[in-house]
């Protein structure tokens, strides 16, 4: 798995789904997935404190930090 630059999104593709960019880089460490809220499409940074500290609104699975 590779991570986005951009948004830490992983992705095994050589562009990242979740915003298009193609800087990808497997040097990151930890893993954080953010699950789907219970309301369709609701901002997990409302209802989690990690998808708030890292500005992920999107459920997914995420690296920790990108290096
Ligand atoms: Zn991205």
């Amino acid at each position: 798995m590779k991570a986005c630059r951009a948004c830490h999104f992983l992705t095994s593709d050589n562009m990242c789904p979740n915003c298009k960019a193609t800087n990808l880089t497997t040097s990151y460490t930890g893993i954080v997935v953010i699950l789907p809220g219970k309301k369709k499409r609701e901002d997990p940074r409302k209802t989690s404190y990690i998808a708030s500290r890292l500005n992920i609104d999107k459920p997914g699975k995420y690296a920790l930090k990108v290096r």
